[in-house]
């Protein structure tokens, strides 16, 4: 197969942004479309869509990757409604009981709560752990509070019995500000925690900030297929081209089948 030259502006390179197979299963898979897991139609755009073209021999893809960011009202959104199903879905699982955690920061410059966070927390759960003696089961979230500072919102399943005195000690212990703990039934606490999730979508927080917490045993959602880059594809950036007049280059290159996609937000980017 020989290079395919698509009008490419200056300077753009082939971009690890995309995660497709670097070859077809041999079962299972009848062309290109079924590589790309749940794809999907646009409802909101997003605005920093990144243009993607793949060549394989006569067929041709066409993908827009969303930027995937929290702080982008369409991927946002999109996010909120993944972990909202991921909340709910560790909800289900109780078997004992499920608790809302409310941990806050204390009385300090918010830069400080935000640079602190993930320490804190880290600690909190530490200690948690060693008072239960087995770690917690916990979905959380952040929200961010209106006069700058970060809350958390965990949800715990299961986890033994905590005093609220023991669980205040471990907060303050850990640097955090005052916590609060109280028992829920298990649709309260996904309404509880998919309301921060929407609220949080949108928003810009510090960059770096991680807004969902969640334990490995809170749930396994169903596996996407990851694939990897490279051999057979021919990838390029078609970042700011016009995707018909891509497609039309493509087909005069000789390719048969042009396929469009937009790739899920959860694939191109993290928590
Ligand atoms: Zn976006």
């Amino acid at each position: 197969m020989s290079a395919v030259s698509i009008a490419l502006p200056n300077g753009y390179e082939l971009a690890p942004v995309m995660v497709l197979p670097r070859s077809f299963p041999s079962t299972a898979v009848g062309g290109p479309l079924d590589l790309i897991t749940n794809r999907t139609t646009p409802r909101e755009q997003c605005q920093k869509t990144f243009g993607m073209a793949g060549i394989l021999g006569t067929w041709g893809v066409l993908v827009n990757v969303p930027c995937g960011q929290w702080s982008c009202a369409s991927c946002g959104a999109k996010k909120a409604r993944r972990y909202a199903a991921v909340a709910r879905g560790g909800c289900e699982l109780v078997t004992e009981r499920l608790r809302l955690v409310t941990v806050t920061m204390p009385r300090e410059d918010p830069r400080e709560s935000w640079r602190l966070l993930g320490l804190r927390f880290g600690r909190f759960s530490e200690r948690l752990a060693r008072r239960l003696g087995r770690r917690l089961t916990y979905f959380g979230t952040v929200e961010l509070q209106r006069r700058g500072n970060p809350h958390l919102h965990l949800l715990t399943r299961d986890s033994g019995y905590l005093a609220k005195a023991s669980l205040a000690a471990a907060c303050t212990g850990s640097g955090f500000g005052f916590v609060d703990i109280r028992q829920i039934a298990a649709g309260a606490g996904v309404q509880y925690v998919t309301k921060y999730l929407h609220k949080s979508a949108g928003q810009e927080m510090p960059k770096g900030v991680r807004r969902i917490r969640r334990s490995r045993d809170w749930f396994t959602e169903s596996p996407t297929i990851k694939g990897t880059w490279g051999e057979g594809w021919q990838w390029q950036s078609v970042e700011g081209l016009d995707p018909d007049a891509v497609e039309a280059d493509m087909r005069a290159q000789g390719v048969l089948e042009v396929f469009r996609y937009d790739q899920r937000v959860d694939v191109a980017a993290s928590d």
